[in-house]
């Protein structure tokens, strides 16, 4: 069973026969699904996670995305949600109860620990760990129910070896949960190297569009229908058909998509090294010492880079940006239009500074408008900023 990334994006998963030849699936926009007799709806209701009953449970156009997203990330099944962080709450409210404790490793998403910090009162409780193996090994606790992981991270794109938090949560009966969106399962598939679960926000590149929100996570048939039952039917974030068919759409065009993305962000890396007026850049391509992890666990490198400015804080960051024209502001990432964002805001330096971020930092997500404009866009706003400098 051995299908390409290319084919399941385009063919595979989908039932054209079912649909009249239909290349591109109908949407089955409706709520629910009626039966020709009283015993068939009931028959069907015992299992109403394997029938079309409600879309609260199962819908024929959500389906198939699951299917090739199910495919995409070697895992048994996958359940679609309404939003990233409607998947990502799923895994937290499905599979923990009072008492246990979450390892969260790598810098995580914002919104993700807020949500964590917010189960306290639930008394879920919750530590973090950077990405070094020994310190990950010393923060188990005997209540450490889960070991969430996001690699590459998305603010300094630092990663963690895969296989071996696999390989210590396995020996003490953890499960392993991994937020994939950075890299997508065209460049990473975790449950490969042992990982229980493969978190995403749709959002970002597997929509690809920045017209849709959705999120899902990937895993065995077992822990996905746990989910699908408590943090799914329950919780009811559920994906809008219509959405399920834009990021049906979205993935025709992931693997050539990423290669521009791909291509384009290590130009414009490139073009960066040259500028004085930077201290460091954050990608996984200029990691050193970290090649043979990234190596083993991935296949290419999306376009969220950062870098820092020098000496800069909230005033320098802002002009900056202000200057650029083709990078749009604002937040989310993956689309097909470049963004430029940065954490700090008036007055919290000192804080960005306790969670290991400098105030200049300054966050591109590399769209698909060609790197030569992108070169240019970035070149005009240094040059800008340089004869602010001098008229001072
Ligand atoms: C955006 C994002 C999420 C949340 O996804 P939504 O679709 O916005 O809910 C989760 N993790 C990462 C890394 C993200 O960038």
């Amino acid at each position: 069973m051995h299908y390409s990334d290319e084919e399941i994006c385009t063919q595979l998963g989908e039932s054209f026969s079912e649909h009249h030849g239909a290349v591109s699936p109908p949407v089955y926009q409706t709520s629910l699904f009626a039966f020709d007799s009283f015993e068939a709806f009931t028959e069907a209701q015992k299992r109403e996670r394997e029938n079309y009953v409600y879309t609260r449970g199962l819908n024929p156009t959500t389906e198939i995305l699951e299917q090739k997203l199910a495919l995409l990330e070697r895992g048994g099944k996958c359940k679609c949600f309404s939003s990233g962080m409607g998947a990502i709450s799923s895994i937290f409210l499905s599979l923990l109860q009072s008492g246990d404790h979450v390892l969260f490793v790598n810098n995580i998403y914002g919104p993700t620990i807020q949500l964590l910090d917010h189960l306290k009162r639930f008394y879920i409780d919750h530590s973090s760990v950077g990405n070094s193996l020994e310190e990950i090994e010393k923060a188990i606790k005997p209540t450490t129910k889960l070991i969430y992981v996001e690699s590459p991270g998305t603010m300094l794109m630092k990663v963690v070896d895969l296989q071996q938090v696999a390989h210590i949560a396995q020996k003490h009966e953890i499960i392993t949960a991994i937020d994939n969106t950075w890299s997508t399962p065209i460049f990473q598939k975790p449950l490969l190297h042992g990982f229980d679960l493969s978190v995403h926000s749709l959002t970002k590149y597997i929509g690809g569009h920045s017209d849709v929100v959705g999120g899902a996570v990937i895993g065995s048939e077992e822990l996905i229908d746990t989910i699908s039952k408590y943090g799914f039917q329950l919780n009811g974030a559920v994906l809008s058909p219509h959405d399920a068919s834009l990021i049906i759409r979205g993935l025709r065009t992931l693997p050539i998509r990423l290669r521009q993305h791909q291509q384009h962000c290590l130009k414009v890396i490139d073009y960066l090294k040259g500028k004085e007026e930077i201290t460091s850049i954050h990608h996984p391509s200029l990691h050193s010492g970290e090649e043979d992890v990234i190596n083993k666990q991935m296949k290419g490198f999306s376009g969220l880079l950062s870098f820092e400015l020098k000496d800069a804080g909230f005033e320098q960051v802002a002009r900056f940006i202000n200057h650029l024209s083709v990078f749009k502001i604002g937040v989310s990432w993956g689309g097909f239009e470049s963004l430029v964002n940065a954490p700090v805001k008036k007055g919290n330096e000192k804080e960005l500074n306790k969670q290991g971020l400098s105030p200049g930092l300054v966050r591109l997500s590399i769209g698909l408008e060609g790197a030569d404009l992108l070169i240019q866009d970035l070149e005009q706003a240094f040059q800008a900023l340089s004869r602010e400098v001098e008229i001072q």
